[in-house]
């Protein structure tokens, strides 16, 4: 079973997502925030992490950094803020796979989701 790892500090989409990808067959594992997400990665060994950018504790983009080192090819969305295009490139640079605006369609996130897996998006 494909595993993914869902960080955002709002339970919310938290809940949204989980909901989302255990319908499509994802084993799935949620953390509130960078530094959960770190410990997360780590332990359940994801094959996707979807990364909120603005967290508590450690933003999105540090999390993603410190992940990387350990996993450096393991695919990484970020979800970020309309207008954080600095972001966006530290992010890329950082070897995010893709960001995304928030708020987004779930259902092109989904769809952006299922081709990662399938090795379809690089
Ligand atoms: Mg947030």
């Amino acid at each position: 079973m494909k595993k993914i790892l869902i960080v955002d500090d709002q339970k919310g989409v938290r809940r949204l997502l989980e909901e989302l990808f255990k319908k499509d067959g994802w084993e799935v594992q949620l953390a509130a925030d960078g530094k959960e997400a770190v410990e997360r990665a780590n332990e359940f060994l994801p094959d996707i992490v979807l990364m909120d950018m603005k967290m508590p504790n450690m933003n999105g983009l540090e999390a993603s950094r410190i992940i990387l080192n350990s996993f450096s090819d393991l695919d990484i969305i970020m979800m970020t803020a309309y207008g954080e295009m600095n972001v966006v490139k530290e992010a890329l640079d950082a070897g995010v796979k893709k960001c995304i605006t928030k708020p987004f369609d779930i259902i092109n996130l989904r769809d952006t989701v299922n081709q990662m897996a399938a090795g379809k998006v690089s």
